[in-house]
């Protein structure tokens, strides 16, 4: 599809959106902006309703990222099994919290380079971070926005940085923030892996469904 198709597609998307979900925003809780990373580190795999419960027991032993720094890792590991991968999940959560406790001076990081060095963090938490955080334009790219922008025809890609890349090439940059949770919506509602419901989708004019994921 041409690039000006796309953008075309993509306007309208943006008014769908705009009426089907004017809530959308990230469901995961946001107390402090290094808990928030924590959370995205365990979103991996993992509902975001699961996410918050297990993060708060999380969060009543080890208050601090100071206090997660010192904290037994077998210890974090027992807490958040419940979020699966659990051992890579608290290696990552540990060595979130000594870098943010050394290097990153007690302040989570405004640029996703930075995030990245952290093991477990990739490209969708970074950008999660640094959008909700800070309010920095970046999309993130998880399962629902990857098979949204496949299927609509705004990328022909099923890797997640090229997906992004995509999307930043045909949505306005004040968009990308809320985008990510909108397709979120689109696909838990609409736009499901199996079987989606083209027939009530606001999207149903204009997308071009394409089937698969
Ligand atoms: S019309 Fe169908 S394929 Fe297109 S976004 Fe909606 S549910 Fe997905």
């Amino acid at each position: 599809m041409r690039l000006k198709d796309r953008k075309n597609i993509a306007d309208l998307m943006l008014e769908a959106f705009g009426r089907a979900f004017p809530e959308a925003s990230c469901s995961l809780d946001q107390d402090a902006p290094e808990r928030l990373a924590v959370r995205g580190i365990l979103s991996a795999q993992c509902t975001d309703v699961r996410v918050n419960i297990v993060s708060k027991e999380l969060f009543e032993k080890y208050p601090t990222m100071a206090a997660i720094d010192e904290a037994p890792e077998k210890d974090i590991m027992d807490i958040i099994r419940p979020c699966g991968l659990y051992k890579a999940k608290a290696a990552s959560i540990k060595a979130f919290a000594h870098l943010y406790e050394g290097q990153w001076g007690g302040e989570v990081p405004r640029d996703t380079d930075s995030l990245m060095k952290c093991p477990g963090v990739g490209k969708k938490i970074a950008n999660l971070i640094v959008g909700e955080v800070y309010g920095i334009p970046a999309v993130v790219v998880d399962t629902h926005c990857k098979r949204v922008m496949y299927r609509t025809g705004i990328t022909d890609s099923k890797d997640p940085l090229a997906v992004e890349k995509d999307i930043m090439k045909v949505f306005p940059e004040d968009s990308w923030i809320s985008l990510g949770h909108e397709a979120v919506e689109l696909g838990r509602t609409y736009c499901r892996a199996r079987a989606p419901l083209c027939g009530e989708c606001p999207l149903s004019s204009f997308c071009a469904r394409r089937t698969g994921d």
